[in-house]
């Protein structure tokens, strides 16, 4: 049993030992059916402890400590069992988020000094506490401000600008989220956001970001009449009912034309789960809403699919644009999809444009409408 991994069963037929008192082992046991006693032993012998059926757990001490079984396991009649092996904790730990594992350590450190002579603190589990413990807490802290930020103004919607590039006119921006920390400046939502979309902080985030587009895309139709704000959308936040009611009413609050506000969601989002995105995305459709699919050109990019999930536009990922820039073949595949997007009526947007020679080439072949730090940098409001 000692090479069992997780997920192996184990068959036992009635008296057959799982473990006795002294065995080593980094197993623990799910029983699947059947019934299993635990024995310890006293002066006479051994004794029945505890007797467990279908659904139980036992040996799981052996997961976070190495100290021998204190115990035996017996099977009471035919049992099988489902084996748990510390090796595959331990591999699931090491991918799963630092501040689970943290939270794991501590928990495994109590249950250790309470259950005396189970383990040294030195035989739990390998979950490298130092930089775990460093990691969790400065996740927490961030997303503790992140959520302040929402309230006391920290937390921002910089505006990058989007130009049309036939006249170079500005009809546009995207609204990119920035923390400002005091100590570290602003941060990008690449930074928040994965951690955010974990704890479910994200729906708040989106909730904000909707109200706060709404806002501002009203201050700016007092300087400039017509121009539009993209709003990201992730994937969690298409099940939140209560995003399209904000959206909803602020559109309602600000006495916004609906055609003004785009959500930009990613193509990888709406193929990994295309019911409910449909959902999500019909439902802006009818708020009159435009809808345009980000990052293109680094997920499936199927083609095929396009006319099938209502959207308006395409942004050409900023890879796929530059991408052309050293290849041919690229600058072919580039072109391709942008004509294929025009016969299907989709306006097209180069993304990460940084020099005037890629917005040259992507007005040459077609595209329509550009953003990159060639023609302006994500900034608040009022330095726009
Ligand atoms: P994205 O939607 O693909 O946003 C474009 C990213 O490219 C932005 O990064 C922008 O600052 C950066 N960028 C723009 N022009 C250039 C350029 O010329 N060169 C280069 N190298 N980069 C450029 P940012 O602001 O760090 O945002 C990262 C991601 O965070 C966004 O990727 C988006 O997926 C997500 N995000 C941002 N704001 C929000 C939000 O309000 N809600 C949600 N759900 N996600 C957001
Ligand atoms: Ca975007
Ligand atoms: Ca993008």
């Amino acid at each position: 049993m000692r090479n069992a991994a997780a997920g192996d069963s184990l068959t036992l037929r009635a008296g057959d030992y799982v473990f006795r008192k002294g065995d080593a082992g980094d197993l623990a046991y799910v029983i699947v059916s059947g019934r299993i006693e635990i024995l310890v032993e006293n002066g006479d012998g051994e004794q029945r402890l505890a007797m467990l059926g279908p659904q139980d757990y036992f040996g799981e001490l052996a997961l976070i400590s190495e100290a021998p079984r204190t115990a035996s396991a017996r099977a009471l009649e035919g049992c099988e069992l489902s084996v748990l092996s510390r090796e595959y904790l331990e591999r699931s730990l090491r991918q799963a988020d630092p501040l689970h594992r943290h939270l794991l350590r501590m928990i495994t450190r109590r249950m250790q000094s309470t259950i005396a002579g189970a383990a040294t603190p030195e035989d739990d589990l390998d979950i490298s506490g130092f930089r775990d413990a460093r990691l969790a807490h400065e996740r927490l802290r961030l997303l503790t401000r992140v959520r302040a930020g929402m309230s006391d103004g920290s937390l921002q919607l910089h505006l990058q600008p989007i130009v049309r590039l036939a006249d170079a006119e500005q009809v546009g921006f995207e609204g990119l989220m920035r923390y400002h920390s005091p100590q570290q400046g602003d941060i990008s939502p690449g930074q928040f956001i994965p951690a955010a979309e974990d704890s479910g902080l994200v729906l708040e985030l989106g909730r904000w970001a909707a109200v706060e587009t709404c806002r501002l895309l009203a201050e700016l139709q007092q300087r400039r009449p017509g121009l539009f704000v993209n709003l990201n959308v992730s994937p969690s936040q298409f099940h939140d009912v209560a995003l399209l009611q904000t959206i909803q009413s602020s559109l309602a609050e600000y006495q916004l034309d609906p055609q003004l506000l785009h959500v930009e969601i990613t193509e990888s989002m709406v193929m990994a789960d295309l019911d409910s995105s449909l959902a999500f995305l019909n439902a802006c459709r009818s708020l009159g809403i435009q809808i345009m699919l980000d990052d293109f050109g680094t997920g499936y990019s199927a083609m095929s699919y396009l006319h099938r999930i209502p959207v308006d536009g395409i942004k050409l990922d900023r890879s796929f644009i530059s991408s052309a820039q050293d290849s041919a073949a690229a600058r072919t595949v580039v072109a391709g999809v942008v004509r294929l997007a025009h016969e299907l009526n989709l306006t097209t947007v180069a993304e990460g444009i940084e020099t005037r020679e890629q917005g040259l080439w992507c007005r040459e072949i077609g595209i329509d409408l550009a953003q990159g730090y060639y023609y302006g940098e994500p900034r608040p409001l009022v330095g726009t």
